[in-house]
Parts: C-alpha cells; sequence; structure tokens
C-alpha cells in the first residue's frame, strides 16, 4: 500500500470492500427489510465457525472509495444500507456514515463491538463474541444484542451479555447455521422459558439470496 492509500484508508475514505449487493436483510430486528450490503474486509476476532472467513484478510480486498459506494447503495429502492464484514469498525467510519446520512440513507450495522466506535447509525446489531469480547461502550447504545448459539455454553454467554445493555435493547439468539439441527429446539425451550429473548433465523438462507 502506497502512503496515500494508506493514509485515505486512516481517514475511511477508502475502504477494503469485499463485496456489496442488493438483497433483503435476513437476521435481527430488520429481518425482512430490503437494503444494499456493504461488506468491509478484514477481521481479527477469529470465529472458528465464521462463515467468511474469506473477510479476515484485508488485503485481499480492493480498496475502495467510499463515494464509489455511495454511488452504488443509492442506486436501489432501498434507501437503507447494512455495513457489515468482517469486522467493519476496525476501520474509522465516519467518512462513510457521514456521506450516507447525507443522501438520507439509512444505515444498519452489524459488529462484534470489539474495536473503538466510530460513525453514525441508525441501528447498531451487537453480536459479541466470547474471545475478543465488545467494548463496555456498546453495551449502553447497542440497539440489538445477537447471540449466535453453537453450542450449550452460549446460553449463558448470552444471559452475561443481557444482563450489560440497555434497557431497550432488543434480545435475539440466533442458530449458528452448522449447528442448526442439534441447537434449535435448545433455543425453541429456552426462548419459551425466557421470553425476554427472540428467534433471529437468517432467513436469506431459506430465502436462497445471499
Ligand atoms: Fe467471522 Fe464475524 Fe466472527 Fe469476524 S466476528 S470471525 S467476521 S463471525
Amino acid at each position: 500500500m502506497i502512503g496515500e492509500e494508506f493514509k485515505l484508508l486512516e481517514q475511511g475514505k477508502l475502504l477494503p470492500l469485499m463485496e456489496e449487493f442488493y438483497s433483503i436483510q435476513g437476521e435481527g430486528a430488520n429481518a425482512g427489510k430490503a437494503a444494499y450490503f456493504l461488506r468491509i474486509g478484514g477481521c481479527d476476532v477469529g470465529c472458528y465457525w465464521c462463515d467468511v472467513k474469506e473477510s479476515w484478510n484485508p488485503q485481499f480486498h480492493p480498496l475502495t472509495s467510499v463515494e464509489q459506494m455511495i454511488s452504488n447503495t443509492a442506486k436501489y429502492p432501498a434507501k437503507q444500507v447494512v455495513i457489515t464484514g468482517g469486522e467493519p469498525l476496525i476501520y474509522n467510519l465516519d467518512y462513510l456514515t457521514a456521506l450516507l446520512h447525507k443522501e438520507s440513507i439509512k444505515i444498519f450495522l452489524e459488529t462484534s463491538g470489539s474495536h473503538p466506535f466510530s460513525g453514525e447509525f441508525d441501528w447498531i446489531c451487537l453480536s459479541p463474541k466470547k474471545q475478543m469480547r465488545p467494548l463496555s461502550q456498546y453495551y449502553q447504545f447497542a440497539h440489538e444484542l445477537k447471540i449466535i448459539i453453537h453450542d450449550d455454553s452460549d446460553f449463558a454467554w448470552a444471559e452475561e451479555n443481557a444482563e450489560k445493555v440497555n434497557l431497550e435493547c432488543k434480545l435475539y439468539l440466533q442458530p449458528e447455521w452448522s449447528q442448526i439441527e442439534n441447537m434449535l429446539p435448545k433455543i425453541t425451550n429456552f426462548i419459551m422459558e425466557n421470553p425476554k429473548w427472540m428467534a433471529s433465523m437468517q432467513i436469506h438462507k431459506y430465502m436462497n439470496i445471499p
């Protein structure tokens, strides 16, 4: 990376973009809504069950100008965008989110909360991971807590996180896709016994869309 590119990356004016596409949000509180997706490359959290491991190394993803991303996003009728990764908050998102809001595009964020916060969002989905816990600031402003249930120990992890979030935060349990047969009955029982939780079912996978 040349010096000028590095500077623009630090300023959040260039970001490693793994992919961008128009689809329907499949997870959490905004499930079912059409949105443009910006998947930013780079993640150091290391979930072993991660289904986007190809996102981890940012060097595999082209540095893309924020202006280009905004122009692509604005072509579609749903004026809302999901910023996901990877872990998008490895980068400074102030510039990207300011420009999206200038175009009156709503911004939904998916984050593990493991890196310092930047940007302005209309909806923040915090999906904490045990091996790199969220910074405490995220619990105060998360709109949604989404816990991925891969094994039985994740229910205790879910409750530990639910104790920390603000009172308005919606609580979701989502089966890890490879464990769905085993974990879905347990999630169902857990939610019926603990009805503050709701199920998030990755409906995009059932709809056969990205
Ligand atoms: Fe994959 Fe997300 Fe975990 Fe990063 S935080 S390893 S992108 S599941």
